[in-house]
């Protein structure tokens, strides 16, 4: 981001986020919560404290107003230091705020976006299943009415976070599948039902949160519970390909913006601090060419990412430059951190530094929202690229 064009607002919140940063998410700190996969649930609140959790939500009903930029920046900056504390604020601005924002009813959203702004709380996304990655909507997860319950039979994959949310965000088949894009409908499944069990996969990276099987046995949920209440009934497709995909593209490009401006910090203090043939390996043209390569790429990522942010603030059609930047800042990002690696040599494979992090972290990327090879054919498909 330029800082010339930063306007007050985000300058403020930008050295709000960096004092929060560097008091409550030491690096020592940081390192024992990826080791131990533990969320710290105190620090996650104090972001609520502050007023952070508002930032995609408007001023009606409790936040500070819908403002994509900002909140990308805070994901940026978050995820550049923890993803035990970025992801869970992900879950709760974008998964619960805006979905709330976007696709609630009017009494869903009063009665859960105050609880989002001043509880910080969470919701996961149920929508991987077993047999079910890229191709979402052959979801078998099913729900059948019975009087003003439905009861939901069947099972989740890769569900993030799933043990610190209120909710689910569950997509199931509420009808037949003679479209398999038709009756679909999304369930906020609240994860104290009965009936519910947690298994968790044993993930590379993105430690913190975790990620899991959950399995739903006769879980029963009050009809109510249907996302955007009527309107919501077999009616998902339309909702999850609606602005919040776009949103969902640029929140992933985010994190990646994160992680890859950590490891280019971290490469580029090792590299004038580390001394081989009794001089830093800073003076050596390699490793200068690779630092100024990541600093370059890193900031292509940024202006893209602050440039579909941006474009969603103003309400401009978005699809293809958001899935042009999930591509290639996921993309792009992952070089950054592997050449990163390289640069602090053996100690860039030591869990003593934050590069095996770094590099376990930015691997997920490319794969999650939407892998890379659907990122490049929503692009040719937008493009109309003849077959
Ligand atoms: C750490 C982690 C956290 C996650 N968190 C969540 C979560 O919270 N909630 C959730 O619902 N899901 C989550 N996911 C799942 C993620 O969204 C899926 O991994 C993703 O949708 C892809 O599904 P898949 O991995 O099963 O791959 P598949 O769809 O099986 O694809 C396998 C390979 O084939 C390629 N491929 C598939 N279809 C096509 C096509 N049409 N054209 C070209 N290539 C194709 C893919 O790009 C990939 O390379 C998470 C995944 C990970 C790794």
């Amino acid at each position: 981001m330029n800082n010339s064009s930063e306007n007050e607002h985000i300058l403020m919140l930008r050295e709000t986020l960096q004092r929060f940063i560097d008091n409550e998410m030491p690096a020592d700190l940081v390192r024992k919560w990826d080791k131990d996969n533990h969320f710290p649930a105190e620090v996650h609140r104090k972001l609520a404290d502050l007023g952070l959790m508002g930032l995609t939500v408007p001023e009606e009903y409790g936040g500070s107003g819908r403002d994509i930029r900002a909140t990308i920046m805070a994901i940026e900056m978050l995820c550049g230091r923890s993803m035990a504390v970025g992801g869970p604020f992900i879950q709760s601005t974008c998964y619960a705020g805006l979905n709330l924002v976007e696709v609630a009813s009017e009494r869903q959203k009063r009665e859960l976006l105050p609880r989002v702004v001043e509880d910080g709380m969470i919701f996961a996304y149920g929508i991987s299943e077993p047999d079910v990655g890229a191709d979402i909507a052959a979801v078998r997860t099913t729900a059948r009415l019975d009087g003003e319950q439905l009861i939901i039979n069947g099972s989740k994959r890769f569900c993030s976070g799933a043990k610190i949310s209120e909710y689910i965000y569950t997509l199931v088949r509420t009808g037949p599948k003679e479209n398999k894009y038709k009756n679909l409908t999304l369930i906020l499944v609240p994860t104290s039902a009965e009936g519910i069990t947690f298994e968790e996969q044993d993930a590379l990276g993105l430690k913190g949160t975790g990620t899991y099987d959950v399995t739903f046995s006769d879980v029963n949920v009050p009809l109510d519970h249907v996302m955007g209440e009527e309107a919501g009934w077999n009616n998902a497709w339309s909702m999850l390909i609606g602005p919040g995909l776009d949103i969902e593209k640029i929140e992933v490009a985010a994190m990646a913006l994160g992680i890859a401006s950590a490891a280019v910090d971290e490469a580029w203090t090792y590299a004038e601090e580390r001394e081989q043939f009794g001089k830093p390996i800073a003076a050596f043209q390699s490793i200068r060419h690779m630092l100024a390569d990541a600093k370059a790429k890193l900031h292509a990522c940024r202006a893209v990412t602050y440039h579909a942010a941006e474009m969603l603030d103003r309400n401009e059609a978005a699809s293809l430059e958001t899935s042009m930047t999930k591509l290639f800042v996921c993309e792009t990002a992952k070089e950054i951190v592997l050449s990163c690696q390289q640069v602090l040599g053996a100690y860039g494979y030591i869990k003593e530094f934050n590069m095996e992090r770094h590099v376990r972290d930015i691997l997920a990327m490319p794969i999650l929202g939407g892998s890379s090879a659907i990122q490049k054919n929503n692009i040719c498909n937008m493009l109309k690229l003849k077959k």
